[in-house]
């Protein structure tokens, strides 16, 4: 059986303790940033850090405007809430995704719509959603409504999974026709691009996330990025208390969010910017390794992107035949403390969001019982180069 060649081909990456499936990377420089953050003592709402990340992020992503939160799942929900969501209206997301997307809707008292995913990208399908939307909705006004319910949908939320980018261009052209916004859940996919544009510059907006598993961290943290002024401008006055810029008086306008992102948290990110397009290279060529590896083998497939994109390939991702190959594999490697795991349960099996409405969903459920993370952390290296 292949699976212990498998063992024997990762412990010649990553050594012979546990080996987590993404570990972070720092060095001296990140200590060095927490040291002066810490001596600055700006180390929470006010100070240099969060306004540099913003400027980074938005350059990197090809954004004109980058606002830091708290965590990658505030800034889903203060796009969503921008974008006018609120309460009894509908949101179309992807049942195969973390399950922070549909907490943003619900955050919003919106109910997420759950539609199938391409069994290539593993993210939305523009044709199950083009299908879903002939059927099942109305445009009124410039509005799409739904007949079954006779709610407002006033969104799409599309989720790059793993680093693979979903094909947001044929989703953004959906959206446009159908009178939806497109916010793109980028939390995955920093470092991803389609014919070189990076994912989440085909909408309205984008959120990412830094928590501590994702290809950069800052501890925790998240981002929203826009093309648009004022939806910059009211995502900085929301995630800051709505508090009105005055040098002394607090005084606040409306119900604003404490989802800052704190100085010590961006400055963490300033130094792993740094190493970001290192990361990058070196996960291609661990990816590169992998389906190498996994080329030879019978029954399973190395998950890579499809033409005119390139993944970050944040978590690598293998096809098993069928779900008792998925789960001797997840039991013979985590018993030999290599950490591998299932994809997500669909969110609509989870009880909070069983009752919620669903197209077909085939291949979420074909890839439910097959698909498998396996080791992806940027293997051990001297990254002193990066400076
Ligand atoms: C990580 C993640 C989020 C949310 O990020 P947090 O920073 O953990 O709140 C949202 N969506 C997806 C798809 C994610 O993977």
């Amino acid at each position: 059986m292949w699976y212990r060649d498998f063992i024997d081909f990762v412990r010649s990456i990553y050594g012979n303790d546990f080996i987590p499936l993404h570990r972070p990377v720092f060095d001296d420089s990140e200590k060095n940033n927490l040291v002066e953050c810490i001596d600055s003592n700006f180390v929470s709402s006010v100070g240099y850090g969060v306004k540099r990340f913003e400027d980074n992020i938005a350059k990197f992503t090809g954004h004109k405007f980058a606002v830091a939160t708290v965590n990658g799942t505030s800034a889903l929900h203060i796009a969503l809430h921008i974008t006018g969501v609120q309460q009894g209206d509908e949101v179309i997301t992807q049942a195969l995704t973390f399950v922070a997307t549909a907490n943003a809707i619900s955050y919003c008292s919106a109910k997420p719509i759950f539609i199938d995913v391409d069994i290539d990208t593993l993210g939305m399908s523009p044709k199950a959603l083009s299908e879903w939307l002939s059927k099942n909705t109305i445009q009124k006004n410039g509005l799409c409504i739904n007949k079954t319910t006779g709610s407002i949908i006033k969104a799409c939320v599309p989720m790059h999974t793993f680093g693979l980018p979903c094909r947001a261009n044929e989703i953004s052209k959906i959206c446009k026709k159908f009178n939806l916004k497109l916010i793109e859940d980028t939390a995955e996919s920093l470092g991803s691009f389609i014919k070189h544009k990076h994912t989440g510059t085909h909408g309205d907006i984008a959120t990412f996330s830094f928590n501590g598993n994702k290809i950069i961290t800052t501890g925790g943290g998240g981002m929203i990025v826009t093309n648009n002024k004022k939806t910059a401008e009211v995502a900085k006055h929301l995630t800051t208390t709505a508090k009105i810029d005055h040098p002394y008086e607090f005084n606040h306008d409306q119900v604003g969010y404490n989802y800052r992102m704190p100085n010590i948290n961006a400055v963490l990110g300033l130094s792993q910017m740094k190493k970001l397009n290192h990361f990058l290279s070196i996960k291609k060529d661990l990816a590169n390794y992998y389906h190498n590896f996994f080329s030879s083998k019978k029954n399973v497939k190395f998950v890579n992107p499809v033409a005119e994109s390139d993944s970050n390939f944040w978590l690598n991702a293998i096809l098993l035949p069928d779900i008792k190959h998925r789960d001797d594999f997840l039991k013979e490697t985590n018993d030999r403390n290599i950490m591998t795991r299932p994809i997500w349960t669909p969110l609509n099996k989870l009880p909070m969001f069983k009752e919620c409405e669903c197209g077909p969903l085939a291949t979420t459920s074909y890839l439910e019982e097959r698909i498998v993370n396996i080791p992806s952390s940027v293997p051990s290296m001297n990254w002193s180069s990066c400076e």
